[in-house]
């Protein structure tokens, strides 16, 4: 084995795809902290969870004990349409920086919705179907979500109805229209079909809508139709659970040929992907088996790790989310405008919050232009166009490969590749056209915002 060379891509065989998701809490010695009512300050229980999640994920979502949840076998077979995903050896990039590092990357581009987001979407349509709900509300930014939701809703016969920042559905009328093409309805947020979206509207006239505001829509929608609930495509801990698949595949690839990374690094927005990658991984250095060092990466604009408080907030503008513990710049806070590489959300995993505030991970933040200028180097030599939330994972990659070149040391990395960029060529333009620039939010910025964090008893 050992002086066999290692493939381009090693593929696990159908047989091989993982038949458990792997639940990294049950590992974990101090459990992330639960979501709260907002109106009375207690964890909120399944009942209370009832009229907006489906049964089966409000399991999940509250399970920090058992260690393998078994994948439907309906679940397994949609995955077999486009996984085991390929885990890729990056020689030609290796090659291109001179570096002795061996860099490695999983890959989850293989799908039309163009990103690993389907992993989930499929496990949550699944449960609502099995439930016998008619249909699942949800909110978009950009469109990953939403389509990934609405092929697994078209495939169950489930409805869909998708929540789409105003500014995307505007400017962003491909992954509107492929949503479509799978029979969503999708509308623009905020929008005058909601209680909470006109009064977001009468607030604030004009706005072009955010990620939190459209979450508020989508809740009150699901609680407001019989047979309907809502599914969200990030954050929340059963999102982890099923995104647990990437990082199992690609422990199953690398043990084929003993191959042991040294990094982990994954791009952060609301952390499914991180977490999903690094969980079972995290599992062996939580047991005390085997360490690793685990690298978030996040834009600079919108660094909620690295310059977030660790706190109970809100997910969502509208305030009507539980309130969650975690890593937030506040649920008011909005990127800069010219911000165009994705990873917006306010907050982050409460698992990989915990995890992160007891130092078993660290986190970066990197400006957008040199995030483009590492989705260009990649393309160029792998083949593969890079969506923009992807490629802050790659330019760590690459900063850690060049590390190796000057240290001379043979590290083995491996990164997160969690989607295309095909339907993100408006950002690439503006990086062409030099119209890009590097917003960092100022320190009084951010604790303008975090004055606003709801109080709870117990905290600061
Ligand atoms: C949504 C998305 C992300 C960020 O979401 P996480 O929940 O942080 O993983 C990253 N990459 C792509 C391609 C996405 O679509």
């Amino acid at each position: 084995m050992t002086f066999e060379k290692i493939p381009y891509k090693i593929y696990l065989t159908e047989d091989e795809l993982p038949k458990f998701w792997y639940n990294v809490r049950a590992d974990m010695k101090t459990k992330p902290a639960p979501l709260l009512n907002p109106a009375t300050g207690e964890p909120m229980t399944f009942e209370d969870l009832r009229p907006v999640f489906c049964d089966e994920l409000i399991r999940q979502e509250l399970d920090n004990d058992t260690r393998e949840i078994p994948i439907p076998q309906d679940i397994r077979d949609f995955y077999k349409m486009y996984r085991p995903a390929p885990l890729v050896r990056a020689y030609c990039l290796e090659e291109k920086l001179q570096t002795p590092a061996k860099i490695y990357y999983k890959f989850e581009g293989n799908n039309t919705s163009g990103s690993h987001k389907l992993n989930s979407a499929i496990a949550q349509a699944f449960y609502a179907k099995h439930q016998g709900l008619k249909g699942v509300t949800t909110e978009t930014g950009a469109g990953q979500w939403g389509t990934a939701l609405s092929m697994a809703c078209s495939y169950l016969d489930l409805d869909c109805q998708v929540y789409m920042v105003k500014v995307s559905y505007e400017q962003k009328p491909f992954r509107r229209e492929v949503m479509k093409v799978y029979g969503a309805s999708v509308t623009p947020s905020p929008s005058e079909t909601t209680a909470v979206g006109r009064a977001i509207l009468k607030e604030h006239p004009g706005t072009t809508g955010s990620l939190g505001c459209a979450i508020s829509e989508a809740v009150e929608a699901a609680a407001s139709q019989p047979g309907y609930r809502y599914v969200l495509g990030s954050v929340l801990n059963q999102v982890l659970l099923h995104q647990s698949i990437i990082g199992l595949e690609a422990k199953a690839a690398l043990d084929k040929y003993s191959i042991v990374p040294d990094i982990i690094i994954g791009c952060a927005g609301g952390g499914s992907n991180l977490g999903g990658l690094i969980s079972p991984f995290m599992g062996e250095k939580l047991r005390g088996e085997r360490d690793y060092q685990f690298i978030a990466v996040e834009p600079a604009s919108c660094p909620s790790f690295t310059r977030g408080r660790f706190a109970y907030d809100f997910c969502d503008t509208g305030k009507v989310c539980p309130l969650a513990k975690m890593y937030t710049l506040g649920s008011n806070f909005i990127p800069s405008a010219n911000h165009a590489g994705g990873l917006r959300y306010h907050g982050m995993s409460p698992v990989l919050s915990e995890l992160y505030h007891q130092g078993l991970m660290e986190a970066r933040a990197v400006e957008q232009t040199k995030v483009f200028e590492a989705a260009e180097q990649f393309a160029r030599v792998e083949g593969i166009l890079p969506a923009p939330e992807s490629s802050h994972a790659i330019r760590v990659a690459i900063d850690e490969a060049m590390k190796c070149k000057e240290t001379g040391e043979e590290k083995t990395i491996l990164f997160g590749l969690t989607g295309t960029g095909y339907f993100d060529m408006v950002a690439y333009e503006k990086f062409h056209n030099g119209q890009m620039t590097d917003y960092i939010p100022t320190d009084a910025e951010l604790e303008a915002s975090f004055a606003q964090l709801p109080k709870v008893p117990g905290q600061e």
